[in-house]
């Protein structure tokens, strides 16, 4: 017993002195893990490795406070879920964007919002605006984006207009009608950067974009990013990503890079 308890000593007193929050380490089930390092998501499981996976997957769960989404059908497959990207580290419309490009890759078609992001700073745009032109003369564009939100960037300052004004409330309005839009004409996924942002901020009611859910027809892939989702997304969602800062050059006075941070 002793040897074992001895780790766990020393570990609350390394907390002690470098202030390690609680569940910044997993030892647990490293393990058990290293068993179901890949399992390829293509293929079926057997009835026994499936009873395995599922055994470490609920222990992990636990141990993680991982909740499994109840009104997904096992078999579901295709588009039609709901993903949520949030947290303060960077990568959440990167990430959506990663997934806009694989899926147009797929033959899929796709269409953005962007909430609170007025302006003309992004570099991604240009990128998106160059396929738009390409398949001009289709009827149906394979993608599209809706910017809205005011351009809170004074370029001749450097100033970040924080305030929040009845011009934004107006400009998010404008982009839930935007992804209503995106629905209607049936593309297969619907990004809506920044939404979650655009909620906590108090320029859209949470209630909206949980009605958007509800209006979200059955086929189509709904990504939300933006940091501090309410609650309510997580609970919606049928995927969560927390994005966790664990460094950022911004910290330590590197400004924001064109062509990587926008
Ligand atoms: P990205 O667009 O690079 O994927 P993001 O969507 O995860 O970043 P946002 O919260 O939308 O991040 O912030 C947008 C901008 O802020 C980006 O330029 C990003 O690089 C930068 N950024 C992301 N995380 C942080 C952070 N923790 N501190 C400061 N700046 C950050
Ligand atoms: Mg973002």
């Amino acid at each position: 017993m002793a040897p074992l308890l001895f780790p766990q000593i020393f570990l609350q007193v390394l907390r002690l002195f470098f202030l390690i929050p609680d569940g910044e380490i997993h030892p647990i089930l490293t393990a058990e893990h290293d068993r179901f390092a890949w399992v390829d998501p293509k293929q079926p499981l057997s009835e026994e490795m499936r009873k395995d996976v599922g055994d470490v997957f609920a222990r992990y769960c636990e141990h993680e406070g991982i909740v499994v989404s109840a009104d997904v059908p096992r078999a579901h497959e295709g588009f039609g879920l709901i993903q949520v990207f949030t947290g303060n580290g960077k990568g959440k419309t990167t990430a959506a964007l990663g997934e806009a490009i694989r899926a147009l890759g797929a033959g899929k078609r796709v269409g953005i919002v962007y909430f609170d992001k007025g302006g003309d700073h992004y570099s991604e745009r240009r990128f998106l605006q160059s396929l738009v032109l390409s398949t001009t003369g289709c009827q149906l564009r394979a993608v599209s984006y809706v910017a809205t939100g005011r351009d809170r960037m004074d370029l001749s300052t450097g100033r970040f207009d924080f305030s929040i004004t009845e011009a934004d409330r107006t400009e998010a309005e404008r982009g839930l009608q935007a992804a209503r839009d995106f629905f209607e004409e049936g593309r297969d996924l619907v990004i809506l950067d920044e939404v979650n942002s655009t909620v906590s901020l108090g320029m859209i009611d949470e209630q909206a974009v949980l009605d958007l859910l509800d209006e979200k027809p059955e086929k189509i892939e709904v990504v939300m990013t933006g940091r501090a989702a309410p609650a309510s997304f997580l609970a919606r969602a049928h995927l969560v990503t927390d994005m966790r800062l664990r460094k950022h050059y911004f910290y330590s006075g590197v400004k924001a890079r064109e062509g990587l941070d926008y």
